[in-house]
């Protein structure tokens, strides 16, 4: 039988969770902004070239932020240069600068990197250690009140502070009930980032200024975490499965995790983080942060193509490949239709692949074909707008269908092109 991605119409998440707007560039995070998707570059920042490249690949396919590594003298040298290739390339994402370990010093020696960044993003566990730790935190605090930045305070599983979780070993030890280790590392990394954000409020950067995440790697975990640390403040929170892995798996765990939390309204900026797939274009963690937030509801991006999963009626591959065929089409087509035709991102269309659910499910999208299944007359009739228009027969099928797609658009979103 055929499926559906799309929801009952009464159906809707949970009211937003409220948090404090954080400005970045142009971009809102939190404060009631529709939930931003943003990514991270994997090139060698110190070669401005091929991070400037990236970047633009990341923008154009819908990184609304890109994050880049900012990890030694000669990579924070060339974030001004990357700034400059953005700019002549017409690309103007804001770029968020990941700091472990030396960005006190960084930012100190790169004036130019700290003004070029939107956005500054620090580890609490990685930021210095021992009784460097507490100065190294405040140096970079007062680098983004200087520049007039916001943070990510970013606590991550893997780099938990370890003098928080002793003192928190401790305290649970005198507990008349203790907790399990699981809950006592939750509330390590939570304390971890909301005690520095406490911390960089005391030493003056606004609260409009901080964005909080806490990344764990486990699905279950993830959600308790937010859960929690959603409960206990009200900073902009970033939403993301640390080391999801790679392919199917990295797109199941990131997608369960993500689409709980999103439901119950916790979430202001999402990054699936992703290992990509050998030759694979790092673009698809933009790809599936987009979908993920569209098949919620939450935001429309681009067309995407209900089609149903065939089975022994259609023996052809034919149905498949028209459905890819589709999707590449629009996705291809979108940075002009997003500047010409306002509001075709809700584009719906289906491809399906007999008559057993094709004409029905056809009827529901704006434009739907139904393919011929086994034993059927070789004939494809189109559906737009819920009426049949046309029935498509032979070889160019495909080719047909596009154009129709096209024609459509171009006379539905006319009136709104500006
Ligand atoms: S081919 Fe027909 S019966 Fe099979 S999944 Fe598609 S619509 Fe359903």
């Amino acid at each position: 039988m055929s499926e559906t991605s799309r929801q009952p119409r009464e159906a809707a998440p949970a009211p937003r969770r409220p948090s404090v707007g954080v400005r970045i560039g142009k971009v809102t995070v939190g404060g009631g902004a529709p939930v931003v998707v943003q990514s991270m570059t994997n090139t060698d920042t110190e070669d401005p070239a091929s991070t400037a490249r990236q970047i633009a690949e990341l923008a154009r396919a819908g990184s609304e932020l890109v994050r880049i590594t900012v990890n030694t003298p000669a990579a924070a040298a060339a974030v001004p240069r990357i700034a400059e290739r953005l700019a002549m390339m017409g690309v103007e994402v804001p770029i968020v600068g990941d700091f472990h370990y030396n960005g006190h010093q960084l930012l100190e020696s790169e004036p130019a990197c700290a003004e070029a960044l939107a956005k500054y993003r620090i580890n609490p566990g990685n930021v210095g250690f021992g009784k460097k730790k507490d100065g190294q935190f405040a140096a970079i605090i007062e680098k983004a009140i200087q520049f007039g930045k916001p943070v990510r305070i970013g606590a991550n599983w893997g780099s938990l502070d370890q003098a928080m979780v002793a003192t928190l070993m401790d305290e649970n030890a005198r507990r008349a009930e203790p907790w399990d280790a699981a809950h006592v590392a939750r509330e390590a990394l939570i304390r971890s980032a909301l005690d520095s954000a406490a911390r960089a409020e005391e030493i003056g950067l606004p609260r409009d200024r901080i964005i909080l995440s806490c990344k764990v790697s486990g699905v279950q975990e993830l959600i308790a975490v937010y859960r929690d640390l959603a409960g206990r403040c009200d900073y902009a929170l970033h939403l993301g499965l640390t080391e999801a892995g790679m392919g199917s798996k990295g797109i199941t765990a990131s997608s369960a995790a993500l689409a709980v939390l999103l439901q119950e309204g916790i979430g202001d900026t999402i990054r699936i983080s992703l290992t990509p797939e050998p030759g694979q274009s790092r673009t698809a963690e933009v790809v599936v942060a987009q979908e993920l937030l569209q098949t919620m509801g939450l935001r429309a991006f681009t067309p995407l193509v209900t089609a149903c999963p065939g089975c022994g009626r259609t023996t052809s591959t034919f149905f498949q490949e028209l459905a890819k065929t589709v999707q590449e089409h629009v996705r291809a087509k979108m940075p002009e239709w997003r500047v010409k035709y306002d509001g075709v991102e809700n584009l719906t269309l289906a491809v399906m692949g007999c008559v057993v659910n094709g004409p029905g499910e056809s009827k529901h999208a704006n434009i739907g074909i139904s393919l011929p299944g086994n034993g059927e007359a070789p004939s494809a009739p189109v559906f737009i707008d819920g009426e049949k228009a046309v029935t498509l027969r032979g070889d160019n099928i495909a080719s047909e269908f596009v154009g129709i797609l096209d024609d459509y658009v171009s006379r539905k979103y006319a009136s709104r092109a500006g």
